[in-house]
C-alpha cells in the first residue's frame, strides 16, 4: 500500500514537472511541434518503469530533469527528446533500432552518441583517459548535442551527488572538475561551468571547500549590503549619464575563490574580485561611456582594465572589466557588456540553439573550429598522454594577447614565443622564421611573448624548423607544425644518407647497388621486421643498422670472398662497438668500414681517455659527449639512441684535440712566460693565449693541441704548481 501510495505521489510530481518543461519549451519556441517530446516522455516513463535512482526516486526524475536543464539552455524538441531517451540504450531493454523506428534517425543519432560517452571511464591511467576526452571531442565535432545533453546529464548527477557513496562521489567529482566543467567552459558556457565547478569543489575536496565556504559565508552578509550600495551608486551614475543598463552583482564563486586562494597566495580580503557588480548595456558603445562613468567616481585600479571587447577571450566570451576601489577600502570588480554578449557568457554555445535549428553563427563555427582543430592536431601525436596535456593546456588558457604590425591579434598561451607566433601567422611563416622584432627591437627567438607586444616576424625563403624550438614553443599547433616537419624531413635525410652508406659499402665490393633488385631489399626489410625498403634505408640513415650487415644480407655471396676488408661482428646493435679517433684539427673518421659519420660533440668536445658515450642524431651521424657533459643527461631520454663508442687504438690515432684552459692567477711579471714554458717544456701546441687583467688579478685563456687526457692533467698539475695560479679550468665549449 505504502509503495503504492509513494508512487502515485511521484507520478503527480513528474507529470506537474513535465507540464513545466513543456510550457518553458511552449514559450520559446512557439511555433514548433512538440509531440515529439511528449512521446520521449510516455516511451522514457514506460522503459524506466519500476526503477530508482540511489535516492530512493523514480528512476524517471533523472531524464525529465536533464530534459528541464536542456529547455533552459532553449534547445529544440530534438534535443529535449534525445534528452529524455538518453539513458533508454544504457540502462533498460531498448536498443537504439528502436529508438530509430520510433523517433527517427537524429533522434537516435543523439543518443547513440550519449551512450557511447557514457561508457567511458575517464578516471582510468592518463593514457587511457587522454583517448577517451579524444572520443569526446569526436562526438562533439559530430554533433553538439550530445555534448550539450552529456553535461545536463552530468550536471544533474552531480546535484544529487549525495547519495551516492564516498568513494564514488569523489570519483565523479574528478572526472567533472577534470574533463566537463572545462568543456563546458571551453564552450562559453559560463553558467553550468560554475555550478559544475563549485559541486565538483564540493566533493573532491571536503575541507577545503568547508573553509572557503565558511570564509565567504562569514563575509556574504555586509557584502551583499556593500554590493547594494555601489549598485545604487552605480545606477545613479547611469541616469546622470543618460545610459540605460541593467545592473547585477554576485560575490565570486567558491571553486574560483579557492583556485585564485591557491594561485597568488593572498587572503580572502585582498581579492580585487571577491564582489563584482555587472552592468548590461544596449550596445558596445555603451559599455566603453559606462567605463568612464565609472572611473570617473571610483579610482580604478591599475593593471586591472581588460579589454575583452576588443580582444575576445579564446572561449569567445567578451566584455570590459575593471576593479576599483570604494570610499570604505574595499576593492570590487566591474564586467560591462552588450546583452548579447551576456547571453554569449552565460550560455556559450547554447545560446543560438533559440532561433536556429544549428549552429551556424560565425562565433559558434569558430567555437566548432576549435574542436576540430584539436583533434586535426592530435591526428599525429602517437602519445596519448601528450594529448592529454595539450588538450588541458588548450583547455585551461593563459593567454597573452600580442598583434601583428597591422594590428590584428594574436591570441597566445602564456609565455609563448615569436615563433608560436609566426607558426599562427602561416605554417610557411613558422619554418622560415629567422627572428623577430618586438614593439620595434629586435628579440631572440626564445624571447617570451607579453600582452600588448607589437610583433614582426622577420623570414627568410628556405630557412627551416629546428629541433631546439620544440623547447621554446608553447602552442600545440606549433609544436606539431615542427614536429611534422622535422619527422617529414629527417627521414627523407635518414633515407639518403642510408642510400649512400649502403652504396659505398657496395662499391668495396665490387656490387652496382642498382643490380640488387627491389624484391630482395623488401626481403632484407622484413627480416629486419621492417615494412618498406625505405625503412630499412632510414634504419640505416638514423645509425640504427649498420650497412655491411645490410649488405651482407642482400648480397651474401658477394660479401664472402676472401681477402677483403671486413670484420666480422655479428650480433644486435647494441653490441656493435664503433671506433672513434680523432684526425689533426679534432675531425673524427670511424675506422675500418663502417661507415658511420661519428664527430665529437662541441659542447664537450671530449679527448682521449675520458669516458665517452654516443648518441644518434638524426640524419647528422653518431655525437661523441663527454659521459659527464650535462647534455648526455638531457639527450638520454630517448635511450634506444645511445650507442656504446670507445677510443681507437693510440697507434692510429695522429695529432691532438684542442682544449681550452682558463687560469686563473695574479697579475704579475713574467706571469705568462712561466706559463707558456710548463706548456711548451711538455712538447704542446699552444694555439692561442689571450689574457684580461682587472685589480691585479688575471684570467688568462690558452688553447692548446692536447693527446689525451693524461696529457691534460699532467698539464693542469704543472700549471697549478707555478705560484700566483690560484685555478685553472677546463673550459669544454671552444
Ligand atoms: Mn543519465
Amino acid at each position: 500500500m505504502a509503495t503504492l501510495r509513494h508512487q502515485i505521489a511521484t507520478n503527480v510530481l513528474t507529470v506537474t514537472r513535465f507540464r513545466e518543461l513543456i510550457k518553458a519549451v511552449e514559450g520559446y519556441r512557439p511555433n514548433d511541434n512538440l509531440d515529439i517530446i511528449r512521446k520521449a516522455y510516455d516511451y522514457s516513463l514506460k522503459h524506466h518503469r519500476g526503477q530508482s535512482r540511489a535516492s530512493g526516486e523514480p528512476y524517471l526524475v533523472h531524464p525529465l530533469e536533464v530534459a528541464c536543464v536542456l529547455a533552459e539552455m532553449k534547445l529544440d524538441p530534438i534535443a529535449l527528446a534525445a534528452g529524455l531517451l538518453h539513458d533508454s540504450v544504457e540502462d533498460t531493454s531498448v536498443t537504439i533500432v528502436d529508438i530509430r523506428k520510433q523517433f527517427g534517425e537524429q533522434v537516435a543519432h543523439i543518443v547513440e552518441g550519449v551512450t557511447k560517452i557514457s561508457k567511458i571511464d575517464f578516471a582510468s591511467t592518463e593514457e587511457r583517459q587522454a583517448e577517451n576526452v579524444r572520443k569526446m571531442v569526436l562526438a562533439m565535432v559530430d554533433d553538439i548535442r550530445v555534448v550539450l545533453i552529456k553535461l545536463a546529464d552530468r550536471l544533474h548527477n552531480m546535484r544529487t551527488l549525495e547519495h551516492l557513496p564516498p568513494e564514488r562521489q569523489a570519483k565523479i567529482a574528478k572526472e567533472t572538475l577534470d574533463i566537463y566543467a572545462p568543456i563546458a567552459h571551453r564552450l562559453g558556457m559560463g553558467k553550468i561551468r560554475g555550478e559544475l565547478e563549485d559541486l565538483g569543489f564540493r566533493y573532491m575536496d571536503p575541507i577545503a571547500y568547508q573553509q572557503v565556504h565558511e570564509a565567504l559565508e562569514a563575509r556574504r552578509k555586509t557584502g551583499e549590503q556593500f554590493l547594494a550600495r555601489v549598485e545604487g551608486i552605480i545606477r545613479e551614475k547611469l541616469r546622470e549619464a543618460n545610459i540605460e543598463a541593467v545592473t547585477e552583482s554576485r560575490i565570486k564563486r567558491l571553486f574560483s575563490v579557492h583556485q585564485k586562494l591557491l594561485r597568488q597566495r593572498i587572503n580572502v580580503d585582498q581579492m580585487y574580485d571577491l564582489f563584482a557588480v555587472r552592468i548590461i548595456t544596449h550596445s558596445v558603445q555603451d559599455c566603453y561611456a559606462v567605463l568612464g562613468a565609472i572611473h570617473n567616481h571610483w579610482r580604478p585600479v591599475p593593471g586591472r582594465i581588460k579589454d575583452f571587447i576588443a580582444m575576445p577571450r579564446p572561449n569567445f566570451s567578451q566584455s570590459l572589466h575593471t576593479s576599483a576601489i570604494a570610499d570604505d577600502g574595499t576593492p570590487f570588480e566591474v564586467q560591462i557588456r552588450t546583452e548579447e554578449m551576456h547571453k554569449m557568457a552565460e550560455e556559450g554555445i547554447a545560446a543560438h540553439w533559440k532561433y536556429k535549428d544549428g549552429p551556424v553563427s560565425a562565433r559558434d563555427e569558430q567555437r566548432l573550429a576549435w574542436l576540430r582543430q584539436v583533434v586535426e592536431w592530435q591526428r599525429d601525436v602517437s602519445d596519448p598522454s601528450e594529448f592529454l596535456s595539450t588538450l588541458k593546456i588548450d583547455l585551461y588558457p593563459e593567454e597573452v594577447y600580442t598583434f601583428t604590425p597591422k594590428g590584428k591579434i594574436v591570441v597566445l598561451p602564456r609565455d609563448a614565443s615569436p615563433v608560436d607566433f609566426a607558426y599562427t601567422i602561416h605554417t610557411e611563416v613558422g619554418h622560415n622564421c629567422v627572428g623577430a622584432k618586438v614593439n620595434g627591437r629586435m628579440v631572440p627567438l626564445r624571447y617570451k611573448l607579453h600582452s600588448g607586444d607589437i610583433v614582426e616576424i622577420l623570414t627568410q625563403p628556405g630557412h627551416q624548423p629546428s629541433r631546439d624550438w620544440l623547447a621554446i614553443v608553447k602552442s600545440s599547433r606549433a609544436r606539431n607544425k615542427i614536429k611534422h616537419w622535422l619527422n617529414v624531413h629527417q627521414r627523407e635525410r635518414a633515407i639518403e644518407i642510408g642510400r649512400k652508406l649502403i652504396d659505398r659499402e657496395a662499391r668495396k665490393y665490387r656490387i652496382a647497388l642498382k643490380d640488387l633488385k627491389e624484391e630482395q631489399l623488401k626481403k632484407v626489410a622484413s627480416d629486419y621486421g621492417l615494412g618498406r625498403p625505405d625503412d630499412l634505408l632510414a634504419g640505416i640513415g638514423y645509425g640504427k643498422f649498420s650497412a655491411r650487415q645490410v649488405l651482407a644480407k642482400l648480397a651474401p655471396a658477394a660479401t664472402e670472398q676472401p681477402g677483403l676488408p671486413g670484420e666480422a661482428k655479428p650480433g644486435g646493435i647494441s653490441s656493435v662497438v664503433r671506433r672513434v679517433f680523432g684526425g689533426d684539427s679534432g675531425a673524427i673518421s670511424v675506422r675500418g668500414h663502417d661507415d658511420l659519420l661519428v664527430y665529437r660533440a662541441r659542447c664537450c668536445n671530449p679527448i682521449r681517455g675520458e669516458d665517452i658515450v654516443g648518441y644518434v642524431t638524426r640524419g647528422k651521424g653518431v655525437a661523441v659527449h663527454a659521459r659527464n657533459c650535462a647534455n648526455v643527461t638531457n639527450l638520454m631520454y630517448e635511450s634506444e639512441r645511445r650507442i656504446a663508442v670507445e677510443w681507437a687504438r693510440r697507434d692510429v690515432a695522429p695529432t691532438g684535440y684542442p682544449v681550452k684552459l682558463t687560469l686563473f692567477c695574479d697579475d704579475r711579471a713574467g706571469m705568462l712566460k712561466q706559463i707558456t714554458t710548463v706548456i711548451s717544456e711538455d712538447n704542446t701546441n699552444i694555439r692561442n693565449i689571450e689574457a684580461r687583467t682587472a685589480n691585479s688579478q688575471a684570467n688568462i685563456d690558452v688553447i692548446m693541441d692536447i693527446e689525451d687526457l693524461k696529457h691534460l692533467e699532467r698539464i693542469i698539475t704543472g700549471l697549478r704548481k707555478i705560484p700566483g695560479v690560484h685555478d685553472v679550468q677546463r673550459v669544454q665549449k671552444i
